[in-house]
């Protein structure tokens, strides 16, 4: 079967190749592959920045936003032949430190966590995988390919539940959200709030084109420029960019008693932003920054539930551009008006 694999660490390794059915120890459910999200970290990967090949082997199969239907559901019962379902992304430790053994793998203290697609386990990007029955995630048949946005989904539905975690500390009654960054998390996140029935607001630096008519259509308001010109302080801001200056300018902006939940992945920043003034801030308005990677099984449980609710029109806009599997080179490289890109591995049949 074809499969796009990398070596990780090694930049410009991406290719197209036939490899090995998938091995029957990695799951007794087999999938056929519908499509696969592309996200920053599989372009990271690409560049030979990021990722593990599994032990023994020097190549990974990329891919860990799938999408796909069963071909042969195993012994176990609860799934059927011809079920669309997405792949849980981590797997706990094998140690397993006291996050991984109740579940929690998304808040593993060990770093020995695996990742499909990421680390030393293969992705979703082969025409067929296998997956374990209790991580293989049924998705509602009607939202057809748009299932493939439940994996950046559940990142959302974690990051937002630890916002409400910490919100339970004090009375807390946030009225408003700020999302910084209109990319596939950040208006997923938009669309998650919006479900909640808060005010949300979302910047970015785009000032025309889609994502502010993803915003507006979705009932938001979209903002262009700096956090610092906004004309309210927000309750809760969700930070979906790693930009230095964003989470600066989200530090100093965010209302007393709130909470910035950072799931941004950047690097470097504003060489002249003193740390102390930052904390300064947070300390006078008790404030909390809360970082969130990840999501547990009952992160996907909520996110597959939200996915259904919101509109499906606009969940189909956020998918900007699908491409075959020969193309995932174009599919790897960003144009500034994408959103989210597919690669798509077959077509969704009609349900008999
Ligand atoms: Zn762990």
């Amino acid at each position: 079967m074809r499969a796009i694999t990398v070596e990780p660490g090694k930049p410009g390794t991406a290719r197209l190749e036939d490899v090995p059915e998938p091995d029957a120890r990695e799951g007794a459910v087999l999938v056929e592959a519908v499509a696969v999200g592309v996200c920053g970290t599989d372009v990271e990967i690409a560049e030979g920045k990021y990722g593990w090949a599994p032990p023994g082997h020097s190549r990974l199969v990329l891919g860990h936003e799938s999408l796909g239907r069963v071909v042969d559901p195993g012994p176990s019962g609860g799934l059927r032949k011809g079920d669309l379902v997405v792949g849980i992304v981590r797997r706990p430790d094998p140690v397993p430190c006291p996050n991984c053994a109740v579940g929690e793998w998304d808040m593993c203290r060990n770093g020995q966590y695996t990742e499909r697609g990421i680390k030393q386990i293969h992705g979703f990007m082969s025409e067929r995988w296998r997956i374990e029955p209790e991580y293989a995630v049924k998705v509602d048949p009607s939202l057809g390919i748009l299932g493939v946005l439940l994996e950046p989904t559940t990142v959302i539905v974690k990051a937002l539940e630890q916002v409400v975690a910490v919100g339970q500390r004090c009375f807390w009654e946030p009225k408003t959200v700020l999302v910084t960054g209109a990319g596939p998390i950040g208006l997923l996140a938009a669309g998650v709030a919006h479900l909640a029935g808060v005010e949300v607001h979302v910047l970015d630096r785009a000032e025309t084109g889609l994502k502010p008519e993803l915003v507006r259509a979705l009932g938001a308001t979209y903002h262009s420029g700096s956090v610092m010109d906004l004309e309210f302080e927000p309750d809760v801001i969700v930070e979906c960019t790693g930009a230095g200056s964003v989470i600066a300018d989200s530090i100093q902006k965010l209302g007393a008693g709130g909470v910035l939940c950072l799931t941004g992945v950047g690097g470097g920043g504003l060489s002249g932003y003193a740390v102390a003034d930052a904390a300064a801030k947070a300390v006078l308005k008790n404030n909390v920054l809360v970082g969130s990677v990840n999501a547990n099984k009952r992160h996907w449980y909520k996110a597959s539930e939200g996915l259904t609710r919101l509109d499906r029109r606009w969940l189909s806009r956020l998918i900007t551009r699908r491409e075959r599997p020969e193309n995932f080179k174009q599919a790897l490289e960003r144009s500034p008006d994408d959103v989210k890109v597919v690669i798509q591995f077959s077509t969704i049949l009609e349900q008999a």
